[in-house]
């Protein structure tokens, strides 16, 4: 299906500029600090000061750097990572901060350039490249986003977890003094992480298979659908940058009338009024759409929510998908 539009072609083009991306697709972290081939070792005083973008990434690192890390992240509950531009005070956490850590493949799009330049002077690493340097086939290259990957890698659980085990590595070498502890912190949480994946597994199986249909807001669940077995269809594209297209628009609503879809999801970052759109003239034409709840795409719930983990939020999804969609 085709709906890149003008904005979301200048959005690329204005990506590539800022970041040379294409066939190379070189990595996004820096690992050295001091530009001369040196590996950045920690050695100030503990915990290690990490800052991270978004909810999901600093859950990681705090559940592997345990007690030697004390971990902010930069976008609270409801931050959209694609529109957030850091103000004066995220970038001074960043400067004062001993490592940065970060989703990467352009999830945080207005923030590769300052990535870039934080780079040349400390710790600062993609949690997504390793995916990228082994070139993961499970990857997503849609091709509206043309020669980028799909950013939302954390809705593919086994993927993330494979992400948990590169963070700990990163850590293991930035500060090798604690690199058994981080090892076995992340032996913990992946293995809770392989809970989550199965109980994914089992959730979306029970939904009857003409009814697999997942339709939110944004491209954000292209690796959940396609793990867990969903056709997924976003009303705008990997980026909520993109405007909405009315004639893809139109599509979908088409889609849904025929095939009977019994429910559409809000994403909570995105204004619901970019999905609930489509419920009135669902209802005109005779078929009663229903919003199925709302769903966590690219940042947790709100603190002191269960959705505020990252088990939490894909546990949620499952449950609100599974719900709405079986009813
Ligand atoms: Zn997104």
């Amino acid at each position: 299906m085709k709906y890149a539009s003008f904005r979301a072609v200048a959005y690329v083009v204005g990506l590539l500029l800022l970041v040379p991306v294409g066939c190379s697709k070189p990595p996004e972290s820096h690992s050295h600090a001091d530009g001369e081939g040196q590996p950045n070792v920690f050695a100030g005083e503990y915990p290690i000061l990490v800052v991270c973008t978004t909810g999901q990434v600093a859950e990681m690192v705090a559940r592997i750097g345990g007690d030697h890390v004390e971990v902010k992240a930069l976008m609270g509950p409801g931050v959209d990572p694609h529109l957030f531009r850091p103000i004066a005070s995220d970038v001074d956490k960043l400067h004062r901060a001993d490592a940065i850590f970060y989703n990467g493949l352009h999830l945080e799009g207005r923030m590769s350039d300052l990535f870039v330049k934080m780079a040349r002077r400390k710790a600062t690493y993609a949690v997504t490249e390793g995916l990228q340097s082994r070139h993961d086939s499970r990857l997503r290259e849609p091709p509206e986003f043309e020669g980028m990957y799909d950013p939302h890698v954390w809705h593919d659980v086994a993927l993330w977890s494979d992400c948990v085990r590169d963070v700990a590595e990163n850590l293991a070498a930035f500060d090798p003094r604690h690199a058994e502890a981080y090892r076995a912190n992340m032996e913990v949480y992946v293995s809770e992480l392989e809970e989550l994946h199965q109980f994914c597994l089992d959730e979306i199986a029970k939904i009857p298979a003409d009814r697999r249909v997942l339709i939110t807001a944004h491209d954000a669940f292209g690796y959940f659908g396609k793990v867990y077995g969903l056709e997924v269809f976003g009303l705008k594209g990997i980026s909520t940058e993109e405007e909405k297209d009315l004639a893809h628009q139109d599509i979908i609503q088409q889609m849904i009338i025929e095939r009977k879809i019994p429910a559409v999801f809000v994403e909570s970052a995105v204004a619901p009024r970019t999905i609930e759109a489509l419920v009135e003239p669902c209802r005109d034409a005779g078929h009663d759409l229903k919003v199925g709840g709302e769903l966590y795409a690219d940042a947790l719930g709100e603190a002191g929510s269960e959705e505020n983990t990252y088990t939490g939020m894909i546990r949620h999804n499952v449950r609100t998908i599974a719900e709405a969609l079986t009813d």
